[in-house]
Parts: structure tokens; C-alpha cells; sequence
């Protein structure tokens, strides 16, 4: 596979605005999607945010837009108003090549009549969340009877915030005629069901995540059997990340490092095994939605853990297997953003060390624990808070019912899709993420209220 930019059937304008945008050779995820995204094939990518998706799928939109025709042409659904931003610049940036291509952003947060006049301007390309379309299209502000390419963005995400029966609702008043791209991180079961319901044979493309070493920082530093444990709380106040998974070799070494961390006032908790089902899923929802700073895991507990944001990677105890440790190191820094591995090893974990360096063939770095002093200003609180419905799949409930009792405006404040994280339906209960600023109104908005037709008891976790 050629990794050149001009082995596609690209304008000589595209090309030429390419070069001084300083993208000298495609990223593994163009190279493979793009050839089939210019042919106009329905497409299925599981690429990340910063493997440079948004190329890969602006490049082939903006290959087939008209630019002397004045309607909407291509729509790039997103999960956050964060993305669809970074979405348009990008688009903006590749659009350069053709002159007055108009994308407009359309979420949520903003005064829906400052849209409809930019829309009213004119739009080539529409980015924006689900729900905020969707109520662009009910009232008439925008058609999609134009529309050649519809792109669904992280659309992982997109389903985690319950978005499924929006984009649904969305996509059935797009032509049939046309190129559906999705990126996903992840692939979920309800990718495939979008797929089925919207894609036409789509060619599914996977690049496999680059070497670890590449966005991963590695630091050791030097403890010993009496201070070990309180230097994980200053590594957390020092780095502050937002999500940490600590590893321990031993159950034990777990119970007793949450101990101390929530004595210091952190956000953790512990997974390993002996946990019944439902204490496992309510840890697991905390920690994926953003509302626990540290899991505290064992490698075994830790295993099918599928976690796409994660700052840090603690190792608490060395391991004495090398493999697992570039396994353990592996989970942060996926996301493109740069990861922190940092290790923590006695005297007599050196030999383990040693392996490690011998596997990873790289000498390991080391810093000291003087050098770590508190930054930021106060405590270290995770970005959400969790509360917990006590009512899930038995009861019918969908993300959507949850996401539509908390943006209504009845009983209470309506809030915005930006404040309220993932939304998780178990069998017995419902697990919804909402930003921490908002998390007790929020409680007893939906406890005062209704979900799906039905009082319901909700409790902050
Ligand atoms: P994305 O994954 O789309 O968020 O892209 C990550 C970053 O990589 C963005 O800042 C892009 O501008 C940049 N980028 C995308 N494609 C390339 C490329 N082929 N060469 C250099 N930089 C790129």
C-alpha cells in the first residue's frame, strides 16, 4: 500500500493545499479508507481521534461536492458539540482548495436562530449533534434532499449517549442514494445494527492500534514497602488525570490502596474477582462514564476491560511477566493522546525491571518521588458524577428515555446533551453519567419526574 497522498484521484488543488498543510504522507487509516471512500463505497472505519480520521472522510466528501450548488450535500453527525467544532475546522482547513465551500456547525447550547440565518446563507456541509438536526429538520430550517454523504462520527460514542433513535430519525429523511462513512473507536453490537439499517454493503476497515511506545511516556520511580501505596496519591495529585487504572499483583494489595485513596479523599474503587455481577457492573459503569478517578484492578479483573479514555496506567506492583506489563501500558495512550505509564518498584522488583527492559529493548527512566508536588488546585474529583435509575432492561428503559427526561424542559431545568455522559442500561438498573456541577438537581429532576411514562427512584452514587 502507497502512502502518498497523489496516488489518490485527487484534485491538483487538493493536493497542493495538502502539501502546505504539511500532511506529507497519508495516516495507516487514510491509506486504507480513502481509496474505497472515493469510490463512493459505503464505509465502516475503526479509527480514533487523532489517527487523522476527519481527513479520511472530509477529503472524500469534499471530492464530491459541487461547490456552485447551493444546498446541503454532505453531514457530519457527531456526539459532542467538542467535535463537530474540531470536525469543521478540519473540513474548513481541507476545504481550502475550492473556493467558498460553507459548513456550518448546528448543535446544541446555541441559539437555534443564529443557525437557521447561517443555513439561510447557504450550507455545502452541516456538522453537528444528532438532537439539534433533528430539530433543525422538524422545523424546516434544513433539507437533506440534496444530501450525497452522510458521515456518522465516533459513532460509538454517539450510541453510548443513547443517540441511536435520533440518528434514525435523522438518516430516514436523507436519500437513499447515497455514501454513509462511519468511524467508530470501538465496535459494539449496535454498530452493526446501524450498519444493517443504513449502509449498503460497507467495506469494514480496521488498523490495528501503532506500538505502544510510540504516544506512551514510561517513568519508574523508586519506593519501598512503607511508602509504596502513599505514592500513588501523590502521582494522582502531582499528574492529575482524569482516569487512572492502578494495577496490583494481589487482591489484597487492591482492597488496601482504595482503603488509603479514599481515606485521601480520591475517587476509587476496586475490581477483582470474587465480585458478584452487579457490584462488578456498577464499578465498571463509574469508571468508564468519567465519575471514578481510579479503578484499582488485579490483571485478571482487568481482562475484557474496554476502556477508550485513559490518562494514566498505574503499576502499583511491578509484574514479574514482561508481557503484562507492555499489556497493562497498552491501555492508556490509545486514544492518540499521549498516555502516562508510571511504575512503581522496590529494590527488590529490579530483576522484573530488568526484563522489562530486555522485552520493550529500551532502558527504563526514572524519577523521584520528591518530585512530585501537588499541582492543580485542590482535590482531584472526576469530571461526572453517576447516578443510578432503579430500573433498566426489565423495564424497557432506553438511553433515550433517560437522555429525554433530563433535556425536557418540564419539572425542572432542561439540560444540555453536553452536560449528561454515557447512559448505560443493565438488566435491573440504569446508569447515567451528568456533569458534576449539575448531578443532586439532576437526581431529583428525574426523581420528581417521569422515565418512559413511569416514576422511577434515582440515587446519586
Ligand atoms: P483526527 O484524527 O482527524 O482528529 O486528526 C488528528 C490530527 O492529525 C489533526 O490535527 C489533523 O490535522 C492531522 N492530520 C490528519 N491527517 C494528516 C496527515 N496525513 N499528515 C499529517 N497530519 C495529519
Amino acid at each position: 500500500m502507497t502512502s502518498s497522498f497523489s496516488s489518490l484521484p485527487l484534485s491538483p488543488a487538493t493536493l497542493a493545499n495538502l502539501q502546505q498543510l504539511g500532511y506529507e504522507a497519508m495516516t495507516p487509516i487514510q491509506a486504507a479508507s480513502l481509496p474505497v471512500a472515493l469510490a463512493g463505497k459505503d464505509l465502516i472505519a475503526q479509527a480514533k481521534t487523532g489517527s487523522g480520521k476527519t481527513a479520511a472522510f472530509a477529503l472524500a466528501l469534499l471530492a464530491k461536492l459541487n461547490p456552485r450548488w447551493f444546498a446541503v450535500q454532505a453531514l457530519v453527525l457527531c456526539p459532542t458539540r467538542e467535535l463537530a467544532d474540531q470536525v469543521t475546522v478540519e473540513i474548513r482547513r481541507l476545504a481550502r482548495a475550492a473556493d467558498n465551500i460553507k459548513v456550518v456547525t448546528l448543535c446544541g447550547g446555541i441559539a437555534l436562530r443564529g443557525q437557521r440565518a447561517s443555513l439561510e446563507h447557504g450550507a455545502h456541509i452541516v456538522v453537528g449533534t444528532p438532537g439539534r438536526i433533528m430539530d433543525h429538520l422538524e422545523r424546516g430550517y434544513l433539507t437533506l434532499e440534496g444530501l450525497n454523504t452522510l458521515v456518522l462520527d465516533e459513532a460509538d460514542r454517539m450510541l453510548d449517549m443513547g443517540f441511536f433513535d435520533d440518528i434514525a430519525t435523522v438518516v430516514k429523511q436523507a436519500p437513499k442514494e447515497r455514501q454513509t462513512l462511519l468511524f467508530s473507536a470501538t465496535y459494539p453490537e449496535g454498530i452493526e445494527k446501524l450498519a444493517r439499517q443504513f449502509m449498503r454493503e460497507p467495506q469494514q476497515i480496521k488498523i490495528d492500534a501503532p506500538a505502544a511506545e510510540s504516544t506512551i511516556e514510561q517513568r519508574f520511580y523508586e519506593v519501598n514497602r512503607t511508602n509504596r501505596l502513599e505514592t500513588v496519591g501523590l502521582l494522582l495529585n502531582h499528574f492529575r488525570p482524569v482516569s487512572t487504572l492502578a494495577f496490583c499483583n494481589t487482591k489484597q494489595q487492591c482492597k488496601d490502596l482504595v482503603t488509603l485513596l479514599q481515606a485521601q479523599g480520591f475517587s476509587a474503587l476496586a475490581l477483582y474477582g470474587e465480585l458478584e455481577q452487579r457490584e462488578r457492573d456498577q464499578v465498571l459503569a463509574q469508571f468508564a462514564n468519567r465519575s471514578c478517578s481510579v479503578l484499582v484492578a488485579t490483571d485478571v479483573a482487568s481482562r475484557g476491560l474496554d476502556i477508550t479514555q485513559l490518562e494514566a496506567v498505574i503499576n502499583v506492583d511491578i509484574t514479574p511477566d514482561p508481557e503484562v506489563h507492555v499489556h497493562r501500558i497498552g491501555r492508556t495512550g490509545r486514544a492518540g493522546a499521549s498516555g502516562l505509564a508510571l511504575s512503581l518498584a522496590s529494590m527488590n522488583e529490579m530483576g522484573a525491571v530488568g526484563k522489562i527492559e530486555q522485552y520493550q529493548n529500551a532502558p527504563s527512566v526514572w524519577f523521584k518521588r520528591e518530585d512530585l508536588p501537588p499541582t492543580g488546585s485542590g482535590r482531584l474529583l472526576p469530571p461526572m458524577v453517576s447516578l443510578q435509575l432503579l430500573g433498566g432492561r426489565k423495564e424497557k428503559i432506553r438511553p433515550g428515555d433517560v437522555l429525554g427526561a433530563l433535556t425536557s424542559t418540564e419539572g425542572g431545568e432542561a439540560y444540555t446533551r453536553e452536560q449528561i455522559g454515557k447512559i448505560q442500561v443493565t438488566e435491573f438498573c440504569t446508569f447515567v453519567a451528568v456533569d458534576r456541577s449539575i448531578a443532586q438537581a439532576a437526581c431529583a429532576k428525574l426523581n420528581a419526574g417521569k422515565v418512559k411514562g413511569k416514576s422511577v427512584k434515582v440515587r446519586v452514587m
